[in-house]
């Protein structure tokens, strides 16, 4: 049933392919766009479409960034020795939001999961560990409490031993299978005060 017409459809099934958009938000999104004065969706689908141009990965960590190198990397006040591995861009935001810490990161982009045939090569490892063969004095795996992220901690910290690099892992305050982007400040400084040596 084609009540809304072909352009107006249209939009409310682009809007609810998105993740966590059902049909009557999709729908409400879209009279909501219609609503608006046309510079204001002009915008809207302007930041969409620059986004998806420009977004990169940093050359240097691999997190999302519209520059060859991200503003953290880029930031020589930073501890650039202290490297913590987190499995996305959103993992090294909860961390950011924090405040506390002053090393840069790497972004794996996913872990490690012999159930969903994820293997070592399939995220960015290799490429940590080429960083690594610079000046560094610890590697902080900031991995996930679940089972991928767990095997993904245990691989690195393998690779890791042999260059003799301090390696260790956060403490496992975060709840089990717990996104580390859901989880509060407080929580995320006491798994990374707390963290242990691998
Ligand atoms: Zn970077």
């Amino acid at each position: 049933m084609n009540y809304y017409g072909n352009e107006l459809s249209r939009l409310i099934e682009e809007l609810s392919l998105l993740p966590g958009i059902g049909q009557k938000t999709a729908q409400r999104l879209a009279f909501h766009i219609i609503d608006l004065p046309e510079e204001n969706v002009t915008r809207l689908s302007d930041a969409i479409v620059r986004a998806k141009k420009n977004i990169r990965w940093c050359r240097e960590c691999f997190t999302l960034t519209d520059s060859e190198v991200c503003p953290i990397c880029a930031d020589s006040r930073r501890d650039h020795k202290t490297i913590m591995v987190v499995e996305d861009s959103r993992d090294l935001a909860a961390y950011e939001r924090t405040g506390k810490y002053n090393g840069v990161y790497h972004v794996l982009h996913g872990a490690i999961s012999p159930m969903l045939g994820i293997g070592p090569n399939d995220i960015r490892l290799k490429e940590l560990m080429t960083r690594l063969r610079q000046d560094v004095d610890e590697v902080i795996i900031a991995t996930n409490n679940s089972l991928e992220g767990e095997t993904t901690a245990m691989y690195i910290s393998k690779l890791i031993k042999p260059t003799g690099i301090k390696c260790t892992r956060i403490a496992s305050g975060v709840p089990v299978g717990g996104d580390l982007e859901y989880i509060d400040e407080v929580t995320l400084l006491r798994a990374l005060d707390g963290r242990t040596e691998l």
